[in-house]
């Protein structure tokens, strides 16, 4: 929808077939821009997730469409897809299609827009990259970095690893009309913060904004994911009724319940996502706000490329090959070693006992 050859912003809804809010959204955005196109200078694309599970309403039918991304079985689904499961040809058809606008534009920007099981306000979800931050620091709600080194085969985390600007939006309860409405204010914020929309061209925009800090019931801020608790199906997994997002937790506090045993928060600090549905593999995580300060000094410290003396630190060594990956001896470094690499723009890659391994971000 829009111009050709300016900028573009694509948005995804129904990544996860139980979550239609932003599938809702992007249709009603898009009718209102087509009756009236007034300020448009680039093009939003809007595309649907899980079709065949958006049908049947289920978070996934075969396999977590959003768990996926990952660079050997995408070259395979290219392929030749497999037909027993239902989320490959999904899978393809989204790849198709992302590339083809990245093929037009190539900084192309993504929102992929989902919703919680759980209620309360609304937020974003990034890898730490500095034009992430641009993106979602546009939005008025809490921002929550460090979920994708909790979570493998992501859309946004592959778009990421290629160095494109892409980040996820919770706009609330499944199916809250109000999560609609969030999804709808933050794809009108994001067109004007990515140029597809002249700024000041739409009082739509401004609405949007008024919605989304009244709706927020926590002030606008940057949370760190601190611990998330997997669930893996058996697990018998219960969470304590009345728990919603940005709910504040104490150490020693009990959350839920499995098969095990009970469950209990590791720290202080708050929940996100608690798991109120029978599909899906986080039971809960639990976040802690972050220092704006930080975010300036991270800012500034990667601009300056500090991370080419990162290794001088102790229990840190480069990788023999591959430039921008180091090894952290968490026995040796602790967990000063880990913020370090964080304020670096780096990210955890994968974990074997007390090493681990980081990786610069792409556009960090
Ligand atoms: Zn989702």
């Amino acid at each position: 929808m829009g111009p050709r050859g300016g900028p573009v912003l694509i948005c995804v809804g129904g990544l996860h077939g139980n979550e239609p809010p932003g599938v809702l959204a992007l249709r009603r955005l898009i009718l209102r821009l087509e009756a009236e196109p007034r300020g448009l200078r680039g093009r939003l694309v809007g595309l649907t997730g899980n079709r065949a599970a958006l049908e049947v309403g289920e978070r996934f039918v075969d396999e977590d469409l959003n768990r996926i991304w990952k660079p050997d079985r995408i070259e395979r689904v290219r392929g030749g897809v497999d037909p027993a499961i239902a989320e490959e040809e999904e899978l393809l058809e989204l790849f198709d299609a992302i590339e083809a606008e990245l093929a037009e534009c190539p900084d192309a920007r993504l929102i992929d827009l989902h919703s919680t099981s759980g209620g309360g306000s609304a937020f974003t979800t990034l890898d730490d990259s500095l034009a992430n931050r641009e993106l979602a620091f546009a939005l008025p709600v809490p921002h929550v970095l460090g979920l994708e080194e909790e979570l493998s085969g992501t859309m946004v985390g592959y778009l990421n690893d290629r160095g494109l600007t892409a980040i996820g939006f919770e706009s609330g309860q499944h199916l809250d009309p109000a999560s609609v409405d969030r999804a709808e204010a933050a794809v009108w914020i994001a067109m004007e913060a990515c140029g597809v929309l002249e700024r000041g061209a739409r009082p739509e925009v401004e609405e949007a904004r008024r919605l989304l800090e009244r709706e927020g019931r926590v002030r606008p801020d940057v949370v760190e994911v601190r611990h998330r608790h997997a669930v893996e199906a058996g697990d018998g997994f219960e969470m304590l009724p009345g728990y919603e997002n940005f709910q504040r937790t104490r150490r020693g506090e009990l959350l839920a319940r499995d098969a095990r045993g009970p469950i209990h928060s590791t720290e202080d600090g708050m929940i996100l996502m608690p798991l109120y549905q029978d599909q899906g593999a986080d039971g809960f995580f639990v976040i802690r706000r972050v220092n704006r300060i930080w975010l300036t000094v991270s800012a500034w410290v990667r601009r300056i490329r500090l991370d080419r003396i990162v290794h001088w630190l102790p229990g840190v060594r480069r990788h023999p090959e591959l430039p921008g990956v180091f090894y952290v001896d968490r026995s040796r470094a602790r967990w000063l070693a880990l913020q370090i690499f964080h304020l670096l723009g780096f990210r955890r890659r994968a974990r074997a006992g007390s090493i681990l391994e980081m990786i610069r971000r792409e556009g960090f």
